[in-house]
């Protein structure tokens, strides 16, 4: 699943080619037709397709961010007035530019290509997503959508390490284990499985250990240690673990660098390594070597 520096790395792809972009029309695929006819909230949600597609056409892309997970389109229709598209990638979504579906080198994302923003200058736009669980919804702003308000500030910003160490005190959280706390969208963004499992085992911290078993001091570096990864995994390019691409169809390098996401042996002291479900995530750890 895409995490803060893969999402991150598609919105510095797509800032360069399509701000400015003006939307000329919308396509949707049979299958996302054929899912919400079905009464399944298919990719598109809180809209039916119609009005989805009826309601693009004329609007430019102003400006995109990102923000945790969540990609941010912001637009403006003919009147002037502001509307937000968000992007969530879901488990395999990917956006890609070019001039004609065929320039999707990869067979499988081809096929799913299920949404195009359609642009004047023949170029498009396309939403790619092989499993479907990705999300697009227009919104005039974000409190159209109330979950987005509630998501933890930037881990880059201040006071992102003080709402991370409040958050850590609150009765519905002490008794957690510290992996499910760190990727829980309230209390940090963007941090999922690849980064928590990174800086846990950068600290050598079991990933099942409770919160209010942690000392404030041990919290703060954790916090700095999760920044720090996501940091090297954003100049990296994020990492690419099976769906993962950037806009141009390219792959990021952080998954070399990883040492406990996913391996076998723990690269500190040699001995396999365990795993256990937590949070409904596999998690991988060093029984040794994390306490
Ligand atoms: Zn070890």
């Amino acid at each position: 699943m895409p995490e803060l520096p893969e999402v991150e790395g598609v919105v510095r792809g797509l800032q360069p080619v399509v701000t400015g972009k003006l939307i000329k029309s919308v396509d949707v695929s049979p299958t996302i037709i054929h899912s919400k006819e079905n009464g399944k909230e298919a990719i598109i949600k809180g809209a039916d397709v119609e009005s989805f597609q009826s309601a693009l056409p004329g609007m430019a892309i102003v400006r995109i961010e990102r923000r945790s997970k969540y990609i941010y389109f912001h637009l403006k229709n003919q009147d002037g007035e502001s509307f937000l598209l968000v992007s969530h990638l879901g488990m395999s979504g990917a956006w890609f530019y070019v001039r004609s579906l065929d320039d999707i080198m990869e067979e499988k994302f081809k096929k799913h290509s299920h949404v195009t923003l359609h642009f004047d200058e023949d170029d498009m736009l396309v939403y790619a997503d092989i499993r479907r669980f990705g999300e697009l919804r227009l919104l005039e702003t974000e409190a159209d959508y109330p979950p987005l308000l509630l998501m933890a500030p930037e881990p880059f910003d201040k006071g992102a390490l003080d709402h991370y160490l409040n958050m850590s005190l609150l009765p519905r959280y002490e008794n957690k284990p510290i992996k499910e706390f760190i990727m829980d969208g309230h209390v940090v963004s963007g941090c999922g499985n690849i980064y928590a499992t990174e800086a846990l085992f950068n600290l050598r911290i079991h990933p099942a250990r409770k919160v209010k078993r942690i000392s404030k001091e041990r919290k703060i570096q954790l916090f700095h240690e999760i920044v720090a990864v996501l940091l090297d995994s954003i100049e990296n390019g994020g990492s690419t673990i099976s769906d993962y691409r950037s806009i141009n169809g390219g792959a990021g390098t952080m998954q070399h660098r990883l040492q406990m996401y996913s391996k076998k042996k723990c690269p500190i002291c040699g001995k396999p390594t365990k795993q256990k479900t937590i949070a409904g995530r596999t998690s991988t750890y060093c029984g040794s070597c994390q306490k």
